[in-house]
């Protein structure tokens, strides 16, 4: 039914609990407009603290730091250690996810993780159920970066034209669009599993 040799799953907001439902919690509770956070992130395109953490340029000191000075240049005073706590507290297993992914694997496709990380997690137990695993800390270079995709594919012996990608950010879906993969938005898990099953003509779940 389909030519797709492979699957690359984001962990967070898919594999994993919603980061972006901790950072909405905490901008809610700290009396933060709604996307503030995501706002200061796209404030720096490029060369940001948030982007230089997850490329392994700044380690978490030197964040917290560089952070706290984007913030308090857009006007706001955000205590970023609790946020990424919160955001830490989202590195929660979904395990039907682990299920699905285990039956592509059976089923003979390829299996990668594609993460913005700062902190490795490699040799976690996640590691185990990919049979690529993908890191930007680790890598040096981060997604939406073209770069971190073409290493992905490299490492499953796959081209961008026979693979699907999961994902909870449009903007990261961007870039494996215009190479050729077919995405998807991850709303839940549970239409992420029905689109993988359309997709793949399979039954993933039990
Ligand atoms: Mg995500």
């Amino acid at each position: 039914m389909t030519r797709l040799a492979g699957v690359i799953f984001d962990l967070g907001g898919v594999v994993f609990d919603s980061p972006i439902d901790r950072i909405a919690e905490f901008e809610r509770c700290r009396g933060l407009e709604p996307q503030t956070v995501a706002r200061l992130i796209r404030s720096q395109p490029g060369g940001g603290a948030w982007s230089r953490f997850e490329r392994g340029e700044l380690d978490r000191r030197a964040f917290l730091e560089t952070f706290e000075g984007e913030s308090l240049e857009a006007g706001l005073e955000v205590d970023v250690s609790a946020l990424l706590d919160d955001i830490e507290s989202a590195f929660v297993v979904r395990p039907a996810m682990l299920e699905v992914i285990g039956r592509l694997r059976s089923s003979g496709l390829t299996a990668a993780a594609l993460t913005n990380n700062w902190s490795p997690m490699s040799d976690l137990p996640i590691a185990a159920h990919f049979d690529v695993f993908v890191e930007s800390v680790v890598e040096g270079c981060r997604k939406p970066e073209e770069e971190i995709y073409r290493r992905t594919l490299d490492r499953m012996g796959c081209e961008a034209g026979g693979v699907a990608m999961l994902d909870d950010l449009g903007e990261n879906l961007k870039t494996a669009r215009a190479m050729g993969m077919t995405t998807h938005r991850v709303a839940s898990s549970a239409s992420a599993i029905d689109w993988l099953e359309e997709t793949f003509g399979l039954e993933l779940m039990p």
